[in-house]
């Protein structure tokens, strides 16, 4: 009898929850308001307040609310915006989006984070080109920060806007600040598998500053200031009602949600230290939300196939650093080489994670992983 574990399971998330969403889906139905009303603006107070910053703006997606960020520090043709290559293509995708030159770095081999000391040397090299470099954007990937207090004194000596991806880090701590209150703006992905997952798109960008906060809401509606009159050249990506008001839900539930991830991972963490896998660190005084739980392996691919054939569902995140993709690779700015990012394009895997697991869900992962860990054993000893 095989136990199956789904890799991830956002319908899980959506019946713990089914009551509050189905109540408060409803009152938006009914309400007859359906774009940008007080579920939205509720939304952003408490979803700013969560992240310790003054201002929230409810967008599309992930990727606009990163648009909309570069967009509202003035960042378009011409400039250069620097982040990694081992990222969801989405961070690269927006600077495009916004005109600006994308310049990846490499990331650090343990956190999986931009390495700040590639930031300054990169930041030298383009400008040195001609670039220029506006800004950084570092991702916590994973749902680990990256080092932000070495980042922004970076950013900070050489005139750099700092716009965070949280897209998987919602809820993470450095330092006792949270992801998103270190940069000058940060951008949230509720993607429905995030750490804080919407029932369709969605996104959020936050910043403690009230002039960046005013221009994105203006870009956000077409450039409007007073309805119908466009004040500069705006785009149309807004939250809707409906997600606004199944995140409210959602949001309450976040910290605990991230606990519980936490504690899938510490079990993995005592059980999964096995010949072969190189489990995930957690480096400096940060609270990693594991968004994914990585580990890494040169035989990732055999481990991934026994997984399935024991119905354990995994996904690699991701399989081609974005400067090897058909649509970047020799066009795409890149510091020297990007040996890390390569390598851990080549050997990560991202075990099921997800707050509904059961303890049995994971008993059946790390037994599927140690059987695989006994195989060439058995194969060798079939073979003597
Ligand atoms: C999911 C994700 C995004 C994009 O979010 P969408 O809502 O899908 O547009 C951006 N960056 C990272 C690191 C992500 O994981």
């Amino acid at each position: 009898m095989t136990h199956s574990v789904p890799q991830c399971d956002p319908k899980a998330n959506y019946l713990a929850h089914k009551e509050a969403i189905d109540a408060a889906v409803r009152a938006v139905l009914e309400s007859g308001w359906y774009i940008l009303g007080k579920e939205v603006t509720a939304f952003e107070a408490e979803f700013a307040a969560y992240v310790g910053v003054t201002h929230g703006v409810g967008v599309g997606s992930g990727t606009d609310a990163l648009l909309l960020a570069l967009r509202a520090c003035a960042i378009g043709p011409g400039d250069g915006v620097i982040t990694v290559s081992h990222t969801a293509v989405a961070t690269v995708a927006a600077i495009e989006m916004a005109g600006a030159t994308p310049i990846l770095v490499d990331i650090d081999d343990e956190r999986f984070t931009l390495d700040p000391a590639l930031l300054e040397e990169a930041i030298r090299s383009w400008r040195g080109r001609g670039v220029d470099v506006k800004a950084v954007i570092p991702v916590h990937l994973y749902g680990h920060p990256a080092p932000m207090a070495r980042i922004v004194e970076i950013a900070r000596r050489h005139n750099l806007w700092v716009i965070e991806d949280c897209a998987q880090a919602h809820g993470a701590w450095i330092d006792g600040r949270r992801a998103g209150a270190w940069g000058d703006l940060a951008a949230f992905s509720f993607y429905p598998t995030k750490n804080l997952g919407a029932l369709g798109d969605g996104g959020i960008l936050v910043t403690g500053d009230d002039g960046l906060a005013a221009r994105a809401r203006q870009i956000r509606q077409y450039g409007w200031q007073q309805r119908y009159i466009s004040e500069v050249p705006g785009i149309n990506t807004r939250l809707d009602e409906v997600q606004a008001a199944i995140l409210r839900v959602k949001l309450a539930a976040l910290d605990a949600e991230n606990e519980r991830r936490r504690r899938i991972a510490a079990r993995y963490d005592q059980e999964l230290t096995v010949a072969l896998l190189r489990l995930p660190t957690v480096h400096g005084n940060v609270t990693h939300v594991y968004h994914q739980y990585v580990v890494r392996s040169p035989e990732r691919d055999s481990l991934a196939a026994h997984l399935r054939s024991q119905g354990i569902g995994t996904l690699v995140h991701y399989p081609q650093p974005v400067h090897c993709q058909p649509a970047y690779r020799d066009r795409i700015a890149v510091h020297g080489d990007l040996p890390h990012s390569e390598a851990a394009a080549a050997q990560v895997l991202s075990l099921p994670i997800f707050p509904e697991m059961t303890d049995a869900d994971v008993d059946a992962v790390v037994s599927a992983v140690h059987a695989w860990v006994a195989q060439p054993a058995d194969a060798a000893e079939q073979a003597a």
